[in-house]
């Protein structure tokens, strides 16, 4: 079962459960279950790509309350987001979501296409930048972003999407806390965070490690928009722009 890979920031794993089992299961869309375990059965672990349950819950609450009709997602993978964005969107309402990587999403396309929101969604496969680049030129907007690709390319997207978000629209960065290790040195890291020389997945959360630390500081002193770090998840990082 999908259930039993529990990604969470709590120091209580019972707790992070008792969340999940009194509000987040009995409300998930049931095609949001079934891409859970679809996702569980075809990646393994890596279905942890996936935002968490009572995450998805809060992005779809967010995109209600702010009124987002036309939104952008920056990194697919099998669409746990996405699915949970088109449901969340209004019936005229588009998410354009962005990656490289066709094959997991069409993993993830039968289901948005049951739960009867596929004309909701404008899938781009490709790399993120330079589609923003071309967004840009042609000046898009948005009324929410949530970016969840590559670590490392964060401050890149930011930047664009400065430029691409309405005055008073939010963009939501996923991962902020990186497995709660952004607050250690670099002495207490857990292993597979600390070996720099490691390739493949070593390198993967060391250089994440370092992009999250060195994204938050510059967030915190970025004067175009209110920001809240949200400890839910892997951390997300609520900005809203000012100017
Ligand atoms: N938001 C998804 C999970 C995304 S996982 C969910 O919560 O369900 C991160 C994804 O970012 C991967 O599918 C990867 O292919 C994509 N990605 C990484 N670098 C990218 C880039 N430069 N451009 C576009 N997509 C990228
Ligand atoms: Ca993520």
């Amino acid at each position: 079962m999908a259930e039993s890979v529990i990604k969470t920031l709590l120091h209580s794993e019972a707790l992070q459960q008792y969340i999940l089992d009194t509000n987040v299961y009995p409300r998930e869309h049931e095609l949001l279950k079934q891409l859970r375990t679809t996702t569980f059965e075809k990646y393994g672990h890596r279905c942890e790509l996936s935002v968490p349950g009572d995450e998805g819950m809060f992005l779809s609450m967010l995109l209600k309350m702010i009124n987002a009709k036309k939104t952008l997602e920056i990194g697919v993978f099998t669409g746990y987001s996405l699915l949970t964005t088109a449901l969340a969107l209004p019936n005229d309402g588009e998410v354009t979501a962005i990656d490289l990587d066709r094959e997991a999403y069409e993993v993830g396309l039968p289901f948005i296409e049951k739960a009867g929101v596929a004309h909701k969604v404008n899938f781009i496969q490709s790399d993120a930048l330079s589609v923003l680049d071309r967004m840009l030129s042609q000046a898009e907007e948005f009324d929410f972003v949530f970016v969840d690709a590559d670590k490392s390319d964060y401050r890149g997207y930011h930047e664009r999407v400065m430029r691409l978000l309405r005055i008073g629209g939010v963009v939501a960065y996923d991962n902020t806390l990186w497995y709660g290790s952004v607050a250690k040195g670099q002495e207490e890291l857990p292993e597979f965070l600390r070996s720099r020389a490691m390739e493949g997945v070593g390198s993967y959360f060391y250089k994440g490690h370092t992009a999250v630390v060195e994204f938050n500081e510059f967030l915190a002193s970025d004067p175009r928009v209110d920001i809240s770090q949200v400890p839910i998840g892997d951390g997300l990082t609520l900005c809203r722009r000012l100017q």
